[in-house]
């Protein structure tokens, strides 16, 4: 990736977990270990005391905490969290439209006090009728608490946004949660409330546990099959058309000239998370392990550093030496019939190559095999060669700070 220019971060820190442990989540599957305010107060100064070789002063001018990165206020403490981040940052926290939805339905107190410190909407995922959805989260009663969670945030004056997953699990059950929308009267009592209900079908991003519900993705077939008001709201929350067939993608991406980063854009805000364990990484991919930028325990802050500007893992050296269309080469199914976000098939395939080359080979090896920074990859079209450098480009994916991925 290209040098550091940002000067201000955010670190986000998985303090307490998850109640769930969704098959969509591009967080994983961790587990739920507490962090305590002294460590949340020393990663977040390790940050700000970071010094750039051959500078005199910290590097980042605002370092910005986040007491979470998985499920929002799911800590015990989580007024006191949340007070501790506005004094670290010396500003309100951002809430992202995340709240805990657990807690929405299993505190009655804490959806006034998510609107007393400003939270105006909040977004729900749903993923099926109640069987499919709690199999989704792997927790029963995640669909109960979603439908609570949704009455408790319009009781406190906050609109509910209701994001779908699609998979082919949903599609017959479409119709009984469009029921279930106009039963609850969501459009008229957010209406009341002053904003308009969202309703939307997305698919999932196959990176995280998503990896492995790919033979859940949805077919041309079943985007037929979604109802047209649900289709149209879509569209418009989404900005564009719910996804399209990997095959008409790929013939499109196989004539793309090299722009890189080929997967994961650079996001407008640089963010780093920091699991309970104390390992490192970027809203650059996702938490698996090709993209671990190190320890805190075990590496010092500089290394860190030096290792996602200089694209030392795995994720990031893909991302930003081979193209779209040389993975779409690869590893795109020409008759592919599955419906992606085109933004997503290249988060696939960098995936796909990360997968069949961690551990066996580490980037520095792969490097100086090929002197020209060059692919990794055997029997590219000689037509392609020589190989691009990387470039800053692209606009594929950008994960903020918070993804609402959630
Ligand atoms: S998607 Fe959100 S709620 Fe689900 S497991 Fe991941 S962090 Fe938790």
């Amino acid at each position: 990736m290209p040098p550091l220019q940002t000067r201000s971060i955010w670190v986000a820190l998985d303090t307490a977990g998850c109640p769930n442990r969704c098959r969509h989540c591009w967080l994983g599957v961790s587990p739920n270990r507490r962090m305590c305010e002294d460590d949340i107060r020393r990663v977040v100064e390790l940050f700000r005391g970071w010094v750039k070789l051959g500078e005199q002063n910290p590097f980042f001018e605002r370092v910005n905490a986040l007491t979470w990165y998985r499920e929002p206020d799911y800590h015990p403490n989580y007024r006191e969290m949340h007070t501790l981040e506005e004094e670290i940052n010396g500003e309100p926290p951002r809430r992202f439209d995340l709240l805990s939805i657990w807690r929405l339905a299993h505190d009655p107190t804490y959806a006034s006090w998510a609107r007393k410190v400003g939270t105006e909407a909040c977004q729900i995922s749903f993923f099926g009728t109640q069987k499919t959805n709690d199999w989704f989260f792997r927790r029963s009663g995640a669909f109960q608490d979603s439908i609570v969670a949704t009455d408790r945030l319009l009781e406190a004056g906050i609109r509910p946004r209701w994001q779908l997953f699609f998979t082919s699990l949903i599609v017959p059950e479409l119709p009984e949660l469009l029921e279930l929308v106009g039963r609850m009267r969501l459009r008229e009592r957010t209406e009341a409330i002053g904003g308009e209900f969202d309703l939307f079908l997305r698919t999932p991003t196959p990176d995280g546990e998503a990896w492995n519900i790919e033979d859940l993705r949805p077919t041309a077939k079943d985007l037929v099959q979604v109802p047209s008001e649900l289709r149209e709201s879509s569209e418009h929350y989404l900005g564009g058309p719910i996804g399209e067939a990997e095959g008409a993608i790929i013939s499109r991406v196989l004539d793309d000239d090299p722009v890189f980063p080929s997967a994961y854009e650079l996001p407008e805000e640089l963010c780093f998370y920091v699991t309970s364990s104390f390992d490192v990484f970027s809203n650059i991919g996702e938490l698996a392990p090709w993209w671990k930028l190190g320890n805190l325990e075990q590496d010092d802050i500089s290394r860190i550093i030096d290792v996602l500007e200089n694209n030392r893992v795995l994720g990031l050296h893909a991302n930003y030496n081979i193209s779209a269309a040389e993975l779409a080469w690869h590893y795109g199914r020409r008759d592919g019939e599955h419906i992606y976000d085109p933004g997503d098939l290249p988060i696939r395939w960098v995936r796909m190559w990360c997968q069949s080359t961690f551990p066996q080979r580490r980037v520095e090896e792969l490097d100086s095999a090929l002197p020209d920074g060059g692919t990794m990859l055997e029997c590219w079209p000689a037509h392609r060669s020589p190989r691009p450098r990387a470039t800053i480009g692209g606009k594929l994916r950008s994960k903020p700070p918070q993804s609402n991925r959630h």
